[in-house]
């Protein structure tokens, strides 16, 4: 199964755990784990963006991870402490 062709990519470092990704997340896809935002089923993640607009600190953005992907799991945070 191909997976969506962006996910969201948090920067571990300037999240602040706030939770609104999490409450806009359409899929319920996003969790807070250590703190920080993460995308433990990229399968249900429909690209949709909203986590990246509704993020008050900038922390998220898209990344493209090319059309024919089958990772079950991308490395959606930049750094990971
Ligand atoms: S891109 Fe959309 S579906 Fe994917 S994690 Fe963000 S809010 Fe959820
Ligand atoms: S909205 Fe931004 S700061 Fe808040 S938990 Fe999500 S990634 Fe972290």
């Amino acid at each position: 199964m191909k997976l969506p062709r962006e996910f969201p990519d948090v920067k571990a470092s300037t999240c602040t755990a706030c939770g609104d990704c999490l409450r806009i997340c359409p899929t319920q896809c996003l969790e807070l784990i250590r703190r920080i935002a993460w995308l433990p089923r990229p399968m249900d993640c429909v690209s949709c963006a909203a986590c990246v607009w509704v993020c008050p600190v900038d922390a998220i953005t898209m990344t493209d991870l090319g059309p024919s992907t089958t990772a079950m799991v991308p490395p959606v945070n930049s750094a990971w402490p």
